[in-house]
């Protein structure tokens, strides 16, 4: 183990670069291990049209990797590396990743959340030409054409509803009979004209990879095994999230479904008490906003938390 660092930031999405931006700018030399998804998701979408700044909006890709060079600028430097395991407890913090330990007086945890896919490799071709995890984000793309949703909670309700805003048909796949959505959001997407719901039915394929564009489903009814084809335009995956915080149970206190909680609006964390130092910003603690100028001002918040606590600190 080398010198101990003001502070370490792990996560490179939208939360990431924005904390490595503001503590770099400060002068903390900030170090940001990249982790798994490096850029996190805006890194797998295309046009990003409602990131402020953009009249024109801007490539998911290129936002990322100006952010990165914004940060690198002032001095933060980036590491291609994971987390294996951190004692959150100790001070300074100790962190074991695949590039090495280090020692750090803060650390911001920007790891992010990561959409669930279906896995199926057609699915996997077209992420970004059609297949979409964000109806907030690629929506808008969609206007006048027939699409689909898969999922049966209340992700899946909410992204049918608003997508028809765009598309002039919804059709909304769910695997069971019975749905996991809240009544009232069941009943909402039911009662809508534009939205139809599919029961005991999966996507098998997802069609277009050769065009590289989605063209349609082969679906399957998993009651009578018949098999049958859906054009459609595009696929929104509405089957949930998982935040990147599963490395820190037992550590940190959870919410029910392994999002880090915060305090309102100083995104420090907690295991019954504060755990000083360290805090947490963008999609691993928020699973209401999820939008990359809501990563961003968080990171800038918790960024300054880190600055705070070190002058209170006298460092
Ligand atoms: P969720 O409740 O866990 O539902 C995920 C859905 O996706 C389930 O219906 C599940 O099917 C399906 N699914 C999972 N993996 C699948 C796969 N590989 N293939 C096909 N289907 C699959 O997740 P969520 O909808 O994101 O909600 C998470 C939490 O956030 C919930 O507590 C929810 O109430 C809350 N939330 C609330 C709102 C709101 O109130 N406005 C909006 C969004 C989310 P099965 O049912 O068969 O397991």
């Amino acid at each position: 183990m080398t010198d101990i660092r003001d502070t370490v930031i792990l996560g490179s999405g939208c939360a990431g670069l924005t904390a490595a931006i503001y503590t770099a700018r400060a002068g903390l030399k900030p170090l940001v291990l990249e982790g798994h998804e490096p850029g996190g998701q805006l890194s797998i979408t295309t046009l990003v049209e409602n990131f402020p700044g953009w009249p024109e909006g801007i490539q998911g890709p290129e936002l990322i990797d100006n952010m990165k060079k914004q940060a690198q600028r002032f001095g933060a430097t980036f590491e291609l590396a994971h987390l294996n395991s951190a004692k959150l407890g100790s001070h300074p913090i100790h962190l074991s990743t695949s590039a090495g330990d280090f020692a750090t007086r803060t650390l911001i945890i920007a790891s992010g959340a990561s959409a669930r896919w279906l896995g199926i490799p057609s699915e996997q071709a077209l992420i970004g030409h059609g297949v979409s995890s964000c109806a907030t984000c690629d929506g808008f793309f969609f206007r006048g054409k027939e699409i689909a949703v898969v999922g049966g909670g209340d992700s899946a309700m909410e992204e049918a509803l608003f997508l028809t805003r765009f598309a002039s048909k919804v059709t909304l796949l769910h695997r069971r009979e019975q749905f996991r959505a809240s009544k009232i959001m069941l009943e909402r997407a039911a009662a809508h004209p534009n939205i139809e719901l599919r029961t005991n039915t999966v996507i098998d394929e997802v069609l277009g990879v050769e065009e590289k564009e989605v063209k349609g489903l082969r679906l399957r009814d998993v009651k009578t095994g018949t098999a049958c084809e859906l054009p459609i335009s595009g696929l929104f995956l509405g089957i949930g999230h998982e935040p990147n915080a599963k490395m820190f149970t037992g550590q940190m206190d959870l919410d029910n479904d392994g999002y880090i909680k915060t305090a309102n609006n100083v995104f420090t964390t907690h295991h019954g008490d504060v755990i000083p130092g360290v805090f947490a910003c963008g999609d691993v603690q928020d699973r209401r906003y999820r939008q990359a100028i809501t990563a961003a001002g968080s990171g800038c918040m918790a960024a300054l938390e880190v600055e705070k606590f070190l002058e209170e600190h006298g460092h």
